[in-house]
């Protein structure tokens, strides 16, 4: 994917960039360049790393239909790069390994480094819980 941004970047902004096969999750501060990328090819909707995502930052896309039994649109995912802060989460728990980061073209999942995925999963499934079945409840 080659881009060119045609606007100054903020220090440490992590850029968005898109097409047809990938989005691409982008910052580079001093001579470090990390990379979050999707594999859209890899990818099959399953949406699980949105629900394992601590942040928020993924949103997911049910598949559409076109009458009952034919799909129109697949399920997808999408990353707010607002939101996203590289923990590698996602990462991990893609079945697919449809998910890549690496700090400098070698990979790196701050999770896994500080072991602390489980604490990490754990927390995001409870706040989701609580968020859909309301306050008072536990897992
Ligand atoms: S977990 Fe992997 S396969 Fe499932 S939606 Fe996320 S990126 Fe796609
Ligand atoms: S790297 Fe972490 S914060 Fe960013 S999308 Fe993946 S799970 Fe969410």
């Amino acid at each position: 994917m080659e881009v060119r941004l045609y606007r100054p970047i903020k220090r440490g902004e992590l850029i968005k960039l898109e097409d047809d096969r990938s989005i691409v999750l982008f910052r580079q501060i001093m001579l470090r360049k990390y990379v979050l990328k999707l594999d859209k090819e890899k990818c099959v909707g399953c949406g699980i790393c949105a629900d394992m995502c601590p942040k928020w930052a993924i949103t997911y896309y049910p598949a559409k239909f076109d009458g009952i039994k034919r799909v129109s649109e697949r399920p997808r995912i999408d990353f707010e790069s607002d939101k996203c802060v590289l923990c590698g989460t996602c990462v991990t728990i893609c079945p697919m390994r449809a998910i890549t980061l690496t700090l400098n073209d070698e990979e790196w999942i701050p999770v896994m480094k500080n072991n602390v995925f489980y604490t990490v999963a754990v927390k995001a499934l409870e706040k989701r819980y609580i968020e859909e079945e309301g306050e008072g409840t536990s897992l």
